[in-house]
């Protein structure tokens, strides 16, 4: 959506993101490995400095960067090959977090969206709101709680992650866009009993607040 020949302020720049991932910057902190650069976050601060005092906003793009990093630290070695090559290739876009919650900003250990376990993988039931970027994204990182918080000694126990592809959705994942005057295009995500397999946990069962 143009305005009077300009971009719109709030239209999500797809172009721009495609160009900076074409170009290796968003493969900043993937290890060479892996496909990626192999810099450290001194340097990748440097780059999305240079994209804001360029007069653009890496809000748009900087979650491309880092929220490859859940994977890299605490994902298999399955799940480090499946994903890190291709993310740093620019194949696939992972660049949403799902962690607040209408009723859990500050504090993510109020999070009600409950993932069960079932035979074969996980069904999830919830909200989350805020989750930027999720329509132009790939997969998304999700927090979750696997044990409630009552059967927890501790808050921050319970807690698990989960990479949810986002491609092919039904009726168990509905993204309703959040009209902003900013352009990483934020969203609410629901869940209504969104089906994921076993291998969408990374990491340890209960410890994903750490
Ligand atoms: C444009 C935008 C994009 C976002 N993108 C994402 C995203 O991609 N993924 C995601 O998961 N979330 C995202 N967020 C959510 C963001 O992380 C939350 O808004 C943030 O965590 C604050 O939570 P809240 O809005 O519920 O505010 P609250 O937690 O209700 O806080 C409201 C105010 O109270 C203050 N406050 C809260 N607790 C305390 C306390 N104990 N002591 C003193 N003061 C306190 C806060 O500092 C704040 O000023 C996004 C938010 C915005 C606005």
């Amino acid at each position: 959506m143009t305005t009077g020949g300009r971009l719109s302020p709030d239209r999500y720049p797809t172009e721009f993101v495609a160009a900076l991932t074409e170009h290796g910057w968003l493969a900043a902190l993937i290890p060479e490995r892996y496909g990626g650069s192999g810099l450290g976050i001194g340097a990748a601060s440097a780059i999305l400095e240079e994209v804001c005092a360029s007069g653009c906003n890496a809000g748009a793009c900087h979650a491309q960067m880092y929220t490859m990093g859940t994977i890299l630290r605490h994902g298999s070695d399955e799940q480090k090959a499946e994903y890190l090559p291709r993310i740093a290739a620019g194949e696939l876009r992972l660049q949403a977090f799902a962690v607040t919650e209408p009723d859990a900003g500050s504090d993510p250990t109020r999070i009600k969206t409950r993932a069960r376990q079932v035979e074969g993988g996980w069904v999830v039931d919830g909200q989350k709101i805020w989750t930027s970027r999720a329509e132009h994204s790939d997969l998304m990182v999700l927090l979750a709680r696997t044990t409630p918080a009552d059967e927890v000694e501790k808050r921050t126990d319970g807690l698990s992650v989960f990479l949810v592809d986002l491609r092919d959705r039904g009726s168990q994942l509905t993204i309703k866009p959040i009209a902003t005057m900013m352009n990483h295009a934020p969203t609410e995500v629901f869940f209504d009993g969104l089906e994921l397999p076993a291998a969408a946990l990374i990491g340890e069962r209960g410890r994903g607040f750490r």
